[in-house]
């Protein structure tokens, strides 16, 4: 994985090995498992992995499950597969935040010791009243010179489990007037009756995350935190409670979260999206998550090239999500297949062609790799063609097939259209009769003449089935939500299309789920997990018209 480029992030590590502020370089990607993980984890995950190996560091993953109620064991499982195949490998240093508890409540202590945090009685409303807002100083809670010895007795009954949920906290007692809300006596401790996930009932107050965080870095000698811009105004509070515990002081550095057009990167967002059923689970291939990526096709290469291409900045911007499909399809376009495949097929005769003749006709598998070697396809007198492929009446600089016209048919004959046959009820076109040059084999002729169309094909008789699945975008907007705060409003009822009378080459009978192919002139096409040699799924990953380059180049 690369992310070795250099960046603000890497001039400071530099500057603190040169201090030696710090001797060993730890990283950690520290999600929340509330939800599956999308493109914009990627991004910090190939930053934390790319700086511990650039550093010969470390890069640990831990979970930050502090909230019972959102979180899952499926979602820890997703979270560990997705990391680990976009390649970062966190060895032995797999954590949880919530193995942690035990300290983190005996920091608690510490702190109420040093008459740092007190048990509140205020509710969460009037937490937030006496807060104050960003023009006006907060109050001093009524509670706030609590004792002590009396806020050691009732934090220890709320341990206990003897007061009803929300009706006590624990909090930081900082500055009420600070200018930093995230300083006005932030809570660090509710009571939640719930059962965690990894440690069942054995906790009925869980810490928040701003009391967990940081120390949970502390804990494993994080030298360089990296969080989003949102974290920005809680590191004062961070390091206020390193200060206060005297622990190991790990550095955090803020950074710009990924955005990209035409989707949206918010656990939450997504999961909503899942459970209304706008998508058929979190990895559907339109979604922006990881697994859906992978299912669409996407390799992690591709990713790790796109990460590496957005590096990191400071300010947030909006990555255009065509830069992540040129990532992809400039690997692909080195190591995808060539096949032919007939998406929306219509059927070609050719009426000079012997009756049961089966020709095997050569194909080079990839023409960027020629190490990929050839395959043999089966031509026959009927084949389907690309309805589109087509035109009665052909439009100007239209030079595909049309009455009278000649065209090439990949790795075989040119032919001739000579009649068109059409269904006397609907008026569709059923039939196209046409002529084969026998002297036009692999493309020339005897005349050197030249046709301006190619067409790829398929011999109906080996042809196999195929269903394809075409997404689009999942958002009708490159901003969701923009206008009316709802992302729902914005959602495209027409983001998928299926194909069920596909016709694929016969090789492509004994693909693997997984396997990426071009088919061509159609664009990238990945095996789904659902197929079968029975039924055989494609996926479409992206067409093969680079829009990034477009764009760059306007
Ligand atoms: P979400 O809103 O999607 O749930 P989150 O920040 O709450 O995101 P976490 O599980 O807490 O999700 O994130 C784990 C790490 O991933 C954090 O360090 C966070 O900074 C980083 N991260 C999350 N989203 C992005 C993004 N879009 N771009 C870059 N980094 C991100
Ligand atoms: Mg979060």
């Amino acid at each position: 994985m690369e992310s070795n480029n250099k960046n603000f992030i890497t001039d400071i590590i530099d500057q603190d090995l040169e201090n030696k502020t710090y001797q060993k370089i730890i990283t950690r990607f520290p999600p929340e498992p509330n939800g599956y993980l999308h493109i914009g984890h990627a991004k910090s995950i190939c930053l934390n992995f790319g700086i511990a190996e650039k550093y010969s560091g470390q890069f640990n993953l831990r979970f930050d499950d502090t909230n019972p109620i959102k979180e899952e064991i499926e979602y820890i499982e997703a979270i560990k597969r997705d990391v680990a195949w976009l390649g970062a490998d966190w060895g032995n240093n797999l954590f949880f935040a919530s193995d942690y508890f035990d300290q983190l409540y005996q920091f608690a202590l510490i702190l109420i010791k040093k008459g740092k945090a007190y048990v509140c009685d205020l509710s969460a409303e009037q937490i937030r009243e006496y807060r104050g807002s960003l023009t006006e100083p907060g109050k001093n809670s009524p509670y706030r010179d609590r004792t002590v010895d009396e806020n050691l007795e009732l934090f220890e009954q709320m341990k206990k489990g003897n007061y009803p949920d929300g009706s006590k906290v624990l909090r930081a007692k900082i500055d009420m007037s600070s200018p930093n809300i995230n300083m006005r006596d932030p809570v660090m401790y509710r009571i939640l009756t719930e059962k965690h996930p990894r440690t069942g009932d054995k906790w009925c107050i869980y810490p928040t995350y701003d009391f967990t965080h940081g120390q949970s870095d502390s804990i494993e000698r994080i030298s360089h935190s990296l969080c989003d811009l949102q974290f920005e105004d809680h590191r004062p509070l961070y390091n206020w409670f390193i200060e206060q515990l005297e622990i190991f002081p790990s550095r955090q550095i803020e950074f710009a979260r990924l955005n990209l057009t035409y989707t949206v990167l918010s656990k939450r967002k997504l999961r909503e999206l899942v459970e209304k059923k706008y998508v058929n689970g979190w990895d559907d291939p339109r979604m922006p998550t990881i697994s859906g990526l992978r299912r669409r096709g996407f390799t992690s290469s591709s990713i790790n090239a796109f990460c590496k291409r957005i590096g990191v900045a400071k300010r947030d911007s909006v990555v255009d999500y065509a830069l992540l499909e040129h990532s992809l399809r400039e690997e692909l376009n080195l190591t995808a297949p060539r096949v032919m495949a007939v998406l929306n097929p219509v059927k070609v005769i050719i009426d000079n062609y012997p009756q049961g003749k089966v020709e095997m006709m050569e194909a080079v598998n990839n023409p960027e790799d020629l190490n990929c070697g050839t395959r043999e396809i089966p031509f026959s007198r009927e084949l389907y063609i690309e309805r589109e492929d087509f035109k009665q009446d052909p439009p100007r600089k239209y030079f595909r097939l049309s009455p009278g016209r000649e065209v090439r048919l990949k790795h075989a004959y040119y032919i001739t259209c000579q009649q068109v046959v059409k269904d006397p009820d609907s008026g569709q076109i059923v039939e196209l009769i046409c002529t084969y040059d026998p002297a036009s084999k692999g493309g020339t002729t005897a005349d050197n003449r030249k046709v301006k169309g190619t067409l790829h094909w398929v011999s109906v008789e080996h042809g196999v089935n195929a269903e394809i699945r075409v997404y689009n975008w999942l958002f009708k907007t490159a901003h969701p939500g923009k206008n009316t705060g709802n992302i729902l409003d914005d959602v495209n009822e027409n983001s998928l299309e299926i194909l069920k009378n596909c016709k694929v080459e016969p090789s492509l009978s004994s693909s693997n789920r997984g396997e990426r192919y071009q088919f061509l002139r159609k664009g990238y096409f990945c095996v789904d997990y659902d197929s079968s040699p029975d039924k055989l799924i494609f996926n479409k990953i992206v067409s093969l018209k680079d829009t990034w380059l477009k764009i760059k180049n306007k």
